[in-house]
């Protein structure tokens, strides 16, 4: 970036996650570009901490409350001001003192914080997919009344949007968003039935946070950001279709009416999508790795498998339905998932919570921003009670 551009301040919503922290990386090697501004933790105060005494930031939130003195005292000489609680991270996200909000925070958990920048005219750098299949459609009406940019950090829609770079005048006929498959690419149910917590947690290419790594191999995860892309992009349910792409070298493409297809291809490593989405409009020299095509001598694509991986079709039953579903798919997945990695649920009872839920839960057509907390309320204490959490 040119040396006369101000510094982009920067607030980082999950500062302490593999999104938060990849981040972090991306700013420390371009300190001409960026400054941290606000950094925010849900339990890791001692990374926190570190991460405050080494970036500097106005403001940092432990929203464990029991962690607040420890990251008080420890940040005592220092005249960064420290919160906690979860209602100070809409407070923070209300501050008017920095640019960017890289929302990192896992789940729903998310979604308040995230509304508040776009009501404050935040760019905003979305890993948080979470918030828009919850609420896209209220979150991204704000956007746009608030004139609050979404630059997508999830690297499927990072590169459907690097792919529509000078396309505003050409619509999408499609988009083909790419799936790993993840660490059960191929089996069957009789399989997965016996699937543990630490073999799920093995993704084949991407390091991430536990959630979305449980999520990948569900193919969950697909069907949110089949949910989220929808959103992102204003696109029909028949406009997204999914492809199993073992590799992850090409992260997703966009056919256009003329039936020409653009990829964006690299190595699968968050920090070029999070580069891309802080530097954005300019591309930022690096010295990532190279992707070198000789070492991929065959990109290999095939039809997810629904019948084995059901997730995949109750996320897409939500995104043809519309109103509540997808909040109540995702707020059932969440408890789901949570019991799965305290290993008190099978791999496959996941499925099962979420789809009872979703039959449950009475449906909304167009949920208002307070319908929507309710429906994740009650989808959560269904899924609870069902197991008997
Ligand atoms: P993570 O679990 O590694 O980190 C989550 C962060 O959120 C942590 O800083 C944690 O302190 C914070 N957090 C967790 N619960 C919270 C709560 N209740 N209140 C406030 N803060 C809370 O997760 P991650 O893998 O970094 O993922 C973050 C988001 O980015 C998710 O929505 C995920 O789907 C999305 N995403 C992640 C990746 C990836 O490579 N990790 C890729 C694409 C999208
Ligand atoms: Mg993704």
């Amino acid at each position: 970036m040119s040396i006369e551009m101000p510094k982009k301040r920067i607030a980082i919503f999950g500062s302490t996650g593999s999104i938060g922290t990849q981040s972090l990386e991306v700013i420390k090697a371009n300190p001409d570009a960026f400054e941290v501004e606000i950094l925010t933790a849900h339990n890791n105060a001692e990374l926190l901490i570190s991460q405050a005494l080494e970036f500097n930031p106005n403001a940092v939130n432990i929203v464990n409350e029991d962690k607040y003195e420890m990251v008080k005292s420890a940040l005592a000489g220092t005249d960064i001001k420290v919160f906690s609680g979860e209602l100070a991270l809409e407070e923070l996200a209300d501050f008017d003192s920095y640019d960017v909000m890289i929302a990192a925070i896992v789940g729903f958990a998310g979604l308040k914080p995230t509304l508040k920048a776009v009501e404050k005219g935040k760019v905003i750098a979305l890993a948080n997919k979470e918030t828009l299949v919850v609420a896209g459609d209220i979150v991204m009406q704000k956007a746009l009344e608030n004139k609050a940019p979404i630059i997508p950090v999830d690297s499927e829609h990072s590169a459907i949007f690097q792919c529509l770079v000078g396309e505003s005048r050409n619509p999408i006929e499609k988009i083909i968003l790419t799936a790993s498959g993840g660490p059960f690419l191929g089996k069957k149910p009789n399989f997965l039935v016996n699937v543990k917590r630490d073999h799920a947690l093995q993704h084949p290419n991407w390091s991430m946070g536990a959630k979305i790594t449980v999520d990948s191999a569900t193919l969950m995860n697909k069907g949110l950001e089949m949910i989220e892309a929808k959103w992102l992009f204003n696109l029909k349910p028949e406009q997204i279709d999914v492809v199993i792409h073992p590799q992850s070298i090409i992260h997703s493409m966009v056919q256009f009416e003329d039936g020409s297809i653009k990829a964006q291809m690299g190595l699968p490593d968050m920090k070029l999508p999070i580069q891309y989405a802080l530097g954005f409009p300019q591309r930022i020299k690096n010295d990532f790795p190279r992707l070198n095509f000789k070492k991929y001598p065959t990109f290999n694509f095939e039809e997810p498998d629904y019948k084995t991986f059901r997730n995949l079709g109750l996320a897409i039953d939500a995104l043809q339905n519309g109103g509540n579903k997808a909040c109540v798919l995702n707020a059932a997945n969440e408890i789901a998932v949570w019991a799965f990695l305290k290993n008190r649920i099978g791999f496959l009872d996941i499925t099962a919570v979420v789809e009872k839920t979703m039959d449950a839960i009475s449906f909304i057509k167009n949920p208002t921003l307070q319908e929507y907390f309710e429906s994740d309320a009650e989808a959560r204490n269904f899924a609870a009670t069902l197991l008997k959490l």
